[in-house]
């Protein structure tokens, strides 16, 4: 690594260190979440539009050269890009990445668990809102089975943590916070639990359900002693461990405590366009450049330049209905 390297770094204009990128390999999905996609949702990139494994690479090394040391893989459904397992190698090849996980909703997970580790996946969250199979299917439109059987090939093949994100709604599964408690426990994973967030008609419409995690943690806190603790990996949740176990539950509050003074963030969407943030539209499209043949140094002054964009704080309370794009188009 030369010296020039280590000293490189992506500022804000609020004095923030971008070095995370959340890397949407597909705007796609398996499932149909109804807080994040339509049923009938067709409108799909056009793979043509898609960055390809090598525009992939050259993007997230230049985040290297300018300070990202963590990547997460996300989507849309990342599993249902079929070159997946050779951009994890050559991503996990970049000498400057220290860390490379994966968002997933583990339908496909039995079967990719072991090659994506094999290629260099270190770290896996999975996507979880209830153990009922009924409830899951009217959330999802899919199979719970499938599920759990990918966390438990996951489980065996070797991820470590494993982290569960519970995206937990009033009305629909947060009876079931105990429960999911329990099964975490029971297998070693960590619980995440997430507020819902308006981002598109889909998210906006999921607010109805929307309860402030400050109320389970109480729920939580009336049957367990929580001690406060911390997870390594740069995420937002701010976690607790149950006394006398290593079961850490972890809250994300973007809606009843948001944490955007400390965002260390931005999104590259399959298209090639870099979002600022998940709850403003401030965008910056490299696709364009990447295909014009621009060198690696410009590339690099051009993120440079697409980090001054970034926002100070998303506006979800005030204004609700500025995302019209979903989650999976973003990559949540
Ligand atoms: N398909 C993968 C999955 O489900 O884990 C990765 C992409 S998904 C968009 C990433 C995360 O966004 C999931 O944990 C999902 O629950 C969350 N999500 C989607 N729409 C959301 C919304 N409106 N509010 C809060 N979380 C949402
Ligand atoms: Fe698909 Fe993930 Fe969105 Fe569910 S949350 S529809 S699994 S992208």
């Amino acid at each position: 690594m030369t010296k020039e390297h280590t000293q490189k770094k992506l500022i804000d204009r609020f004095g923030r260190q971008v070095e995370y990128v959340r890397l949407s390999v597909t705007d796609r999905c398996d499932l149909r979440c109804f807080y994040c996609m339509p049923k009938s949702h067709k409108e799909f990139q056009a793979p043509a539009h898609w960055l390809d494994t090598g525009e992939i690479e050259r993007v997230i090394r230049a985040f290297t050269t300018l300070g990202t040391r963590r990547v997460r893989i996300t989507g849309g459904e990342p599993l249902t890009r079929h070159d997946l397992t050779g951009l994890v190698q050559r991503l996990a090849a970049l000498p400057m990445l220290e860390d490379l996980s994966l968002s997933t909703n583990a339908i496909r997970l039995e079967k990719f668990a072991t090659p994506l580790r094999q290629a260099g996946i270190q770290r896996i969250n999975v996507s979880l809102d209830t153990l009922d199979a009924v409830k899951f299917k009217q959330i999802t439109q899919g199979k719970l089975d499938k599920v759990i059987r990918g966390l438990m090939a996951a489980k065996e093949a070797g991820f470590q943590p494993i982290k569960i994100n519970m995206v937990v709604m009033q009305g629909i599964n947060d009876h079931e916070v105990l429960e999911m408690v329990d099964f975490c426990a029971e297998h070693g994973f960590t619980l995440r639990f997430i507020e819902t967030m308006p981002m598109g008609e889909t998210g906006r419409n999921a607010q109805n359900h929307y309860i402030s995690l400050h109320r389970i943690k109480a729920r939580l806190a009336r049957r367990y002693t929580l001690i406060p603790d911390i997870m390594p990996g740069g995420g937002p949740a701010r976690y607790v461990r149950i006394t006398g176990t290593d079961t850490k539950i972890g809250f994300i509050t973007p809606i009843s405590q948001h944490f955007c003074d400390t965002c260390n963030r931005v999104r590259l969407s399959v298209d090639g366009t870099l979002y600022m943030c998940l709850g403003q539209n401030h965008r910056f499209a490299l696709r364009p450049l990447l295909r014009q043949g621009i060198s690696d140094e410009a590339l690099q002054q051009a993120i440079t330049q697409a980090i001054d964009l970034k926002p100070e704080r998303h506006e979800f309370t005030e204004k609700p209905s500025q995302v019209v794009r979903f989650m999976s188009m973003t990559g949540g």
